[in-house]
């Protein structure tokens, strides 16, 4: 099948609901594994912290693992670490954990500041490899991906607060929380913006915690910040791919309403149910399952999976979610395979 349309191109006219020439591989979620390290020399915990080294291994995921953009950072901690939170165990083959979180306590919550993207926390050596990205992925022609985290999942957890804590906080005070949920929403705007700035076309709106509370609380507490901070976003310019995670069936119906360009959709929804309950007008990434057919199964079954999420209605090829760590590098370029081979078969392809 001839490829007429160039990666950069492809993800965006995806993302427009426009025909594509076959389904678009851009990583939207996290593509740090060990295989790829050792691929480029570039490592966890550095590749976290210096600019060039977390360039080099975003890099590797396009030059090895054959996906077709680079993502980065490759941890969920950006703003937590930029507003305070303390984080340790920084290994090489695994995320760092949370000591202290941003707001340790309710009475944080009016103290929590809005980061300097230019000096706070490592936000200055993200943008700093973003900028060195930008010469690269304009020559490849490649989209640049960055995760910010969506208000919910920042009030919740990220770092910025404990999750069994802000769960107890979220039933008994809510007017702290709305504080804290407006206070999330204006640090993730932030922390885009200047990611927009440095040279990232697309923000990954990382809203992991949505199925975490229940339908009536994410209508009445929820959905309006989600909607404004997916508003401003594309106001900025920017993609905006929504993602979700878990189990999301009991929210999916509602995050149309985001008018996220995309839906990144988690492996605990089957692909076909997540299209028939969005419809033709939305765009679905994923969700080939990443903690067991990326991690513990063959290359050929990797290829089956992906081939189901092309038929079952998805627009971009990704996991569900961030790719493990210990994702061999066969399993990554047999996904990266299954989208070239057999990717015309992509709803939006058969447009074309
Ligand atoms: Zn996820």
């Amino acid at each position: 099948m001839s490829e007429t349309m160039s990666p950069i191109e492809r993800f965006h006219a995806a993302m427009e609901n426009n025909p594509i020439d076959r389904v678009s591989l851009a990583p939207v979620t996290q593509t740090g594994t060990t295989a790829l390290m050792e691929k480029c020399g570039a490592y966890w915990p550095e590749a976290h912290k210096d600019p060039k080294l977390m360039a080099q291994l975003s890099w590797a995921a396009y030059e090895y693992g054959g996906l077709e953009g680079v993502r980065i950072p490759f941890y969920v901690y950006t703003e937590a670490e930029a507003t305070g939170a303390k984080l340790s165990k920084w290994k090489k083959k695994n995320h760092p954990v949370v000591d202290v979180p941003s707001v340790p306590n309710l009475e944080a919550i009016d103290k929590l500041e809005i980061p300097d993207p230019k000096k706070d926390g490592r936000m200055p050596q993200i943008l700093e490899a973003i900028k060195i990205l930008v010469p690269k992925c304009k020559q490849e022609k490649l989209p640049i991906i960055t995760s910010v985290i969506a208000p919910l999942t920042m009030t919740l957890n990220a770092g910025v607060t404990d999750a069994m804590q802000s769960m107890l906080w979220w039933a008994k005070n809510p007017n702290e929380m709305d504080k804290l949920i407006k206070k999330t929403l204006e640090i993730g705007l932030v922390w885009a913006e200047a990611a927009y700035e440095a040279g990232s076309d697309t923000i990954f709106y990382n809203g992991a915690f949505d199925a975490s509370v229940t339908p009536d609380d994410y209508e009445k507490r929820v959905i309006r910040y989600h909607i404004e901070g997916v508003r401003k976003l594309k106001e900025m310019g920017a993609y905006v791919v929504y993602h979700s995670c878990m189990d999301i069936s009991p929210v999916i119906d509602k995050l149309p309403r985001l008018e996220a360009h995309a839906i990144s959709v988690s492996q605990e929804m089957d692909m076909a149910k997540a299209r028939e309950i969005v419809g033709e007008n939305v765009i679905l990434a994923g969700n080939v399952d990443p903690t067991y057919t990326l991690i513990k199964k063959s290359p050929e079954e990797v290829l089956e999976e992906s081939k189901y999420c092309i038929d079952a209605g998805t627009d971009i090829l990704c996991p569900g979610c961030g790719y493990g760590p210990n994702t061999p590098l066969e399993n990554m370029t047999a996904l990266a395979q299954a989208g070239r081979e057999y990717g015309h078969n992509a709803r939006l392809a058969k447009k074309n």
